[in-house]
């Protein structure tokens, strides 16, 4: 909302602060040379790696350098203390966003300079009563009052909790949160596949989310921007004013797909837990082996997940063996075509429902064992698993608010 506070010395101060936090930390960071990987698409989704050496930068964290960060800034700062936490929260999330971006080459070893001016306001330095806020600029001198009782957001948000505030020259974003309580809390395992997310539901079986309308809108992209880099050489500046126009469709139209995606999902499955695998322990999915190929690029995989903890309640498990442990008796599977077979017991499977399957017995806390069927599966009398073909087939509907069924 808009405001006509005369804050043009917070904002001037706070950036000033905000930079010599961010040039203290730099100051202060150290850089160990590291091989990094890096990929080049060489069609039919495939990729070709390559490593190069390049110098990672580690920031200093220990609370003795925060510590000393702090009471440095806080000489001579006039207004309220914890501004200057607030700084030092915002140095580091802007150093990380920066690290993240120079090891993806997309910056160089420059260290980020504070352009635009804006307060972040922690919630300690604001006072809530319904819908009014008084910020401390000053305590006990100077005060800011807002009241959005107003604005057009209002009835949405009316009983929210009032989160951080961020203070630009004419306006101020407001964050607001809510709690969620979910009644029912059956779980239900998400797999990731390259062409589908496939979840097994303890009640409703096995339910395919069909992604290929993902993938062709990456590789439409991908097309149009690999024949540009082709002919780059021909007009350098046109050219790479048009691979950021495409750059910048193929980000817009895969963030718009994933948005309905996670939306339609967690209307499927309302009251629910969603379990996963662990990403942080996909380790011994390294690029290039057999069965990162199989799954959905770490990266929309961990961007999926993230928008959806904003909906649902979720959990981890670990990864390891989902794919090929029975489920009936816990030995290794072996896979053909997508099947799969126990050597031991004789269960057969596609492999794709026995991943979510694992997940969601993982999720439940249960480790199979050889025996224990009976008692992990609740709604297969006997521990029989005879499902081989997903239950229902379903696509994002681009235009509606849930799954299209596909027709099988
Ligand atoms: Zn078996």
């Amino acid at each position: 909302m808009n405001h006509n506070w005369s804050v043009e010395d917070l904002l001037t101060e706070y950036q000033k602060l905000l930079q010599r936090a961010i040039d203290e930390i730099w100051e202060n960071t150290t850089w160990k040379e590291k091989k990094a990987k890096h990929r080049y698409p060489i069609g039919n989704g495939k990729y070709k790696y390559y490593e190069t050496t390049r110098l990672f930068p580690y920031f200093p964290k220990s609370n003795e350098f925060k510590r000393e960060l702090r009471n440095k800034l806080l000489k001579d700062w006039p207004f309220a203390k914890h501004y200057v936490d607030s700084t030092i929260k915002t140095a580091y999330s802007i150093l990380e966003s920066w690290r993240q971006n120079y090891l993806k080459g997309r910056r160089k070893r420059k260290k980020p300079v504070v352009k635009r001016k804006f307060v972040r306001v922690k919630t300690t330095l604001m006072k809530v009563e319904g819908s009014k806020i008084r910020i401390t600029v000053k305590p006990r001198k100077k005060y800011l009052e807002l009241d959005y009782s107003n604005e057009w957001f209002y009835e949405r948000i009316k009983d929210w909790k009032v989160g951080e505030l961020i203070i630009r020259e004419k306006d101020v974003y407001l964050t607001f949160s809510k709690e969620v309580e979910f009644s029912r809390r059956i779980k239900i395992g998400v797999d990731s596949n390259l062409m589908s997310l496939d979840v097994y539901h303890p009640e409703k079986g096995w339910i395919k989310v069909d992604l290929s309308e993902l993938h062709g809108i990456a590789e439409t992209y991908d097309r149009i921007i690999d024949r540009l880099k082709s002919i780059q050489k021909k007009a350098p500046k046109r050219i790479s004013r048009l691979l950021q126009k495409y750059y910048a469709r193929r980000r817009n139209r895969i963030e718009d797909y994933l948005n309905k995606l996670v939306v339609q999902l967690s209307r499927e499955f309302p009251d629910t837990v969603f379990v996963f695998e662990d990403l942080n322990k996909f380790k011994m999915l390294e690029n290039g082996s057999r069965d990162f190929n199989r799954k959905l690029s770490r990266s929309t995989w961990g961007k999926i997940v993230q928008k959806l903890s904003y909906r649902v309640p979720i959990e981890f498990v670990n990864p390891a063996g989902t794919s090929s442990t029975c489920p009936k008796c816990g030995s290794k599977l072996e896979s053909r075509n997508g099947q799969v077979e126990c050597p031991n017991c004789g269960f057969k499977s596609d492999g794709q429902f026995v991943g979510a399957f694992n997940i969601f017995v993982r999720g439940l806390g249960a480790a199979l064992r050889g025996g224990e069927a009976r008692d992990l599966l609740p709604y297969e009398p006997g521990g029989e698993l005879r499902l081989v073909n997903p239950k229902s087939v379903v696509r994002v509907d681009l235009s509606g608010r849930t799954f299209t069924h596909v027709p099988s």
